[in-house]
C-alpha cells in the first residue's frame, strides 16, 4: 500500500509539473514582460537624449547666449554643440519666444526662431523615427529659455524588430497631436488586433507608446484534457497496483499454507519430498526446512520405536502393551471384540542355569522373532517381562483366537540353536481369554488369561488353556 501511495503521489506531482511547465497562463503572463524589454530599451534611448539636452542646458555658454540674446554668441555655442553631437538638430529658444506649445518639443512650429539648425542629414528618419526633447535653461531661479534637441534614432527600428516578442502583435505609435497617435512600426500577427483590446505601454520621455495584443490564451479544454489524462492514468495505476496486491496476497497465503502443511506433516511424521510454493524467494528456505524436517522426523521415529520396543526380543514392550490394550478396551463399547494370549516359556530357568544367561537371552530374542514371523500383521505381540509374552488378537472373537493359538503352536520352531552347538527344544504354555465390555478394568482379561496360563502350567506345561469372560 505504501508503494501504491508513493506511485500515486509521483504521478500527481508529475502531472502538476507538466501542466505548470506548459500552462497557457504561464506563457500569457510572460508576454507583457517580454514586451517591456522593448519599452525599456526605447526609454533608455530617450533617457540618453535627455541627458545630452540637460548637459547643453547647463553649459555656461548656453546660459550666456540666452541671457544676452547675442546672435553671434549663440551661433558659436550652437556650432560647438553640433560639433560634439553630430546628427542632431538643436534649437536654443529664448524664454520670451516660448508659448504654451513650446514644452511640446515634438510639435515645435517652424515659425519659432532657431538659432542653430543642424543639417538635415537624415530627413526621412527624422520625419518618422526621431526623438525631440526639450530642457529648460535656468540661471538661479530665472528661466532663460529652452534647449530643444531632435535626434534621429534609426536603430530604434532594429530594436523594435529584433527584440524578443513571443507571440502576439505589437505596434509602436507616435504622438501627433492632442489625443491622436499614428502607427510608425508594427510586428507580429496583425489578425490578433481584431480581438480583445490592446495593452498600452507608455514610453516615458518619448512621444511614443506601445500597443500589445497577446495571443489568445489556450482554450480551457487543455486543463480538462490534463485532468482527464491524469484521472485515466490514476485509475489504471490504481487498478494495476490493486490487482498486483491481490495476486501477491494470494501467493503469500498459499506459500504460508505450504509451511503450515509441512508443520502438520512433521506432527504426523509423514514429511513429503517437496512442497509447492509460488514465490521463488520461498523455494530455497522451504527446501532447507523440508530437509531438516525429514531428518528430525527420522530421528524421532527411531527414538519412538526404541522407546516402544523391548530391546532384547524386538517385540513391543510392556508400556506399549498397556497403551494398545487401553486403546482396544475403549472400542469394546462400540461392539468390537478382541482376544489375548499370554505365553510363558517352559523351564526357562533351566536354560539359564545350564547354558548361561546369554543363552537365556538368545532364547528370549529368538522366541520374540519367531512370534513376529508366525503371527498376523494385525496381531500385537509384546514381552511383558522375563520369559513372558502376550499376543493381542484385535477384532478376533475367542473361538477364532483358539484356532490362531493352535496354529501358532504348530508353526513355531520345535528346536532353537541358542549358541553354537547348543540346541534347545522349545516348549511354552499359553492362557487364552477375551476382552469383555462388562470388565470394570482394562487388565481383567489379562488376569483371566494369566489364570488360564497357571492352569496350563499345572496341567503339565506345553499346552494352552482358555478362560472366557463370565
Ligand atoms: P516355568 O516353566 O514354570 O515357567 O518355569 P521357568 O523356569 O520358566 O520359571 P519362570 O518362568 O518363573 O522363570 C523365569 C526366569 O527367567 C527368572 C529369571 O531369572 C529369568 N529371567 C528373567 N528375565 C531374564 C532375562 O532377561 N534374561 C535371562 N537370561 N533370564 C531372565
Ligand atoms: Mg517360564
Amino acid at each position: 500500500m505504501a508503494l501504491f501511495a508513493a506511485l500515486e503521489i509521483t504521478l500527481v506531482l508529475t502531472m502538476l509539473a507538466v501542466y505548470w511547465v506548459s500552462s497557457p497562463a504561464r506563457h500569457a503572463a510572460s508576454a507583457p514582460g517580454e514586451g517591456l524589454v522593448i519599452a525599456q530599451q526605447i526609454e533608455g534611448l530617450a533617457h540618453d537624449v535627455h541627458q545630452t539636452a540637460k548637459l547643453i542646458a547647463r553649459h555656461p555658454q548656453t546660459i550666456a547666449c540666452l541671457k544676452s540674446g547675442a546672435e553671434d554668441l549663440c551661433r558659436n555655442q550652437a556650432a560647438n554643440i553640433y560639433a560634439l553631437n553630430e546628427g542632431v538638430q538643436i534649437f536654443l529658444v529664448p524664454e520670451q519666444r516660448v508659448n504654451s506649445q513650446a514644452g511640446d518639443a515634438s510639435v515645435l512650429p517652424e515659425a519659432y526662431t532657431r538659432f542653430v539648425v543642424g543639417p538635415d542629414a537624415h530627413p526621412t528618419a527624422a520625419a518618422s523615427m526621431s526623438l525631440t526633447v526639450s530642457e529648460p535653461v535656468v540661471e538661479g531661479t530665472t528661466q532663460l529659455g529652452h534647449v530643444i534637441l531632435t535626434q534621429a534614432v534609426p536603430h530604434l527600428q532594429d530594436l523594435f524588430d529584433t527584440l524578443p516578442l513571443p507571440g502576439g502583435y505589437l505596434e509602436l505609435r507616435q504622438y501627433t497631436g492632442p489625443g491622436t497617435y499614428t502607427v510608425v512600426r508594427r510586428r507580429g500577427d496583425e489578425s490578433l488586433k481584431t480581438g480583445s483590446a490592446a495593452q498600452e505601454i507608455a514610453l516615458a520621455g518619448t512621444p511614443w507608446k506601445l500597443a500589445l495584443w497577446k495571443d489568445s490564451p489556450r482554450p480551457a479544454i487543455a486543463l480538462l484534457t490534463y485532468f482527464t489524462v491524469w484521472l485515466v492514468l490514476s485509475v489504471l495505476l490504481t487498478a494495476m497496483v490493486w490487482l498486483l496486491y491481490l495476486r501477491l496476497r494470494t501467493w503469500i497465503n498459499e506459500d504460508l499454507n505450504a509451511i503450515v502443511n509441512l508443520v502438520t506433516d512433521i506432527r504426523r511424521q509423514r514429511v513429503r519430498s517437496s512442497y509447492h510454493v509460488n514465490l521463488a524467494e520461498f523455494e530455497k528456505p522451504l527446501a532447507m526446512l523440508v530437509k531438516l524436517a525429514q531428518l528430525t522426523v527420522g530421528k524421532q521415529k527411531e527414538v519412538e520405536s526404541q522407546a516402544s520396543l523391548d530391546h532384547l526380543s524386538q517385540v513391543y514392550n510392556r508400556r506399549s502393551f498397556d497403551v494398545r490394550q487401553g486403546e482396544l478396551f475403549k472400542t469394546l463399547q462400540q461392539g468390537q471384540v478382541h482376544s489375548l494370549l499370554i505365553i510363558d516359556i517352559d523351564n526357562f530357568k533351566y536354560v539359564n542355569d545350564t547354558y548361561g544367561h546369554d543363552a537365556g537371552d538368545q532364547l528370549i530374542a529368538q522366541f520374540g522373532q519367531a512370534l513376529k514371523v508366525h503371527l498376523r500383521a494385525s496381531d500385537f505381540v509384546a514381552r511383558l517381562g522375563g520369559d513372558e509374552f502376550c499376543v493381542i488378537f484385535p477384532n478376533t472373537p475367542l473361538p477364532r483366537a483358539v484356532e490362531l493359538a493352535e496354529r501358532l503352536r504348530a508353526n513355531l520352531p520345535a528346536v532353537l540353536e541358542l549358541t553354537p552347538g547348543v540346541l534347545h527344544r522349545l516348549n511354552w504354555s499359553g492362557g487364552l481369554s477375551e476382552y469383555s465390555p462388562k470388565d470394570s478394568a482394562e487388565n481383567m482379561a489379562l488376569i483371566r488369561a494369566d489364570g488360564a496360563l497357571l492352569e496350563a502350567k499345572r496341567g503339565g506345561r506345553n499346552m494352552t488353556r482358555i478362560k472366557a469372560a463370565a
